[in-house]
């Protein structure tokens, strides 16, 4: 959504300092890149939906609004929009109960039958089911997203596209203090992020310990488990407090009592609106495009691993077409430039941006 007051920054020209806070914008009002949700029920052999907290409304909106506290803290300017509830799906009865070997073929084939399914090119699609995961015949009830990097690629025959779904039991708990910020763990997987304990492909996180260990048959606290393990390997490894509470509240974790807290490192944040801009732009009303004076290399793309040394290259990319984001790193841009669309301009949470002379 567009703010009017981002008008002000049409045809501006902006020879003098201008200081940006963290997470600024030009406008009075921050423009954010929304990401569009869309949600459908498989049904049963005779034609019944499952049951639980997830097929209503207020759940979701309660979920999304946990997840979107998050967006806020994070900075980065993405929000989930509360999901469009698109029908149910007959005809797909075999994967009411979805077990773990049925994950792949269950997406290929809703995508690839979309009239059918409801599968929606401009959306984050969301479908809900009565089991999820687990061996089959004792399904379990969880949610998984696919990652759009590389899911389906690695799983001929079904490889001729990336993942891009989310998949949800409808009486999905969570851990303990984390059954509504389980959607924001599943949706991160959807922006591409990996669990903290695996090689989550970003250099700022450190290796957590295995929960899986901890959510076993037999072990009488689950979260005190993984809480302890982690601090035992923060010991052995010298974290500092600053490192462990970021391991211990990242959303990509299986950690507890995420609900109110839960945080992303920078280099989760970047991969993120890497992954959005590469595979999911259909699905939001804006991508992200990276400024760093500081980058060594060409910087000729905009994307994180390769930001453009300039605002002014920046802006130029995102103006280009509306709703997008120029997330400009620490550093002073002794630049002029001009501005002659509405477009929002940010910095991250890791220091100050300067504009003009210092
Ligand atoms: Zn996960």
């Amino acid at each position: 959504m567009k703010s009017p007051t981002s008008r002000a920054v049409n045809g501006v020209y902006l020879p003098v300092l201008v200081l940006l806070l963290l997470a600024a914008t030009l406008s009075s009002q921050a423009q954010y890149i929304e990401i569009r949700v869309s949600t459908k029920f498989i049904l049963n052999g005779s034609s019944q939906p499952p049951t639980g907290g997830y097929t209503t409304s207020n759940q979701w909106r309660q979920a999304i609004d946990t997840a979107n506290a998050g967006n806020a803290r994070f900075g980065r300017g993405f929000r989930y929009q509360y999901p469009s509830f698109d029908g149910s799906v007959n005809g797909y009865s075999q994967y009411y109960n979805l077990d773990q070997s049925e994950a792949v073929p269950f997406e290929y084939s809703i995508r690839t039958n979309a009239a059918q399914t409801g599968w929606r090119a401009d959306a984050l699609n969301v479908y809900i089911v009565n089991r999820n995961l687990g061996p089959a015949g004792n399904e379990w009830c969880a949610g998984w997203a696919s990652n759009p990097e590389d899911a389906l690629a690695n799983y001929a025959p079904y490889n001729t596209m990336n993942g891009r779904i989310a998949v949800f039991c409808a009486g999905v708990q969570g851990a303990p203090g984390s059954e509504l910020s389980i959607v924001a763990h599943e949706f991160g997987h959807h922006m591409g992020l990996i669990h903290t304990w695996a090689d989550d492909r970003v250099a700022d996180t450190v290796v957590d310990a295995d929960p899986t260990v901890c959510e076993q048959p037999g072990v009488p606290d689950w979260c005190s488990c993984k809480f302890n393990n982690t601090l035992a390997r923060a010991a052995q490894l010298g974290w500092s407090a600053a490192v462990l509470r970021v391991a211990t509240n990242n959303i990509m974790s299986y950690h507890c009592d995420n609900d109110l807290d839960f945080d992303l490192t920078e280099g989760q944040l970047d991969r993120w609106a890497d992954i959005a801009r590469r595979y999911l732009a259909s699905e939001m009303t804006g991508v992200t495009y990276f400024v760093d004076r500081n980058n060594a290399q060409g910087g000729n793309d905009g994307y994180s691993t390769n930001p453009y040394r300039l605002v002014q290259t920046g802006v130029t990319a995102a103006t280009a077409t509306s709703g997008n984001i120029v997330m400009i790193r620490p550093g002073n841009y002794d630049e002029q430039f001009t501005i002659s669309k509405p477009v929002t301009l940010r910095a991250t949470r890791s220091g100050w941006v300067t504009i003009g002379k210092p």
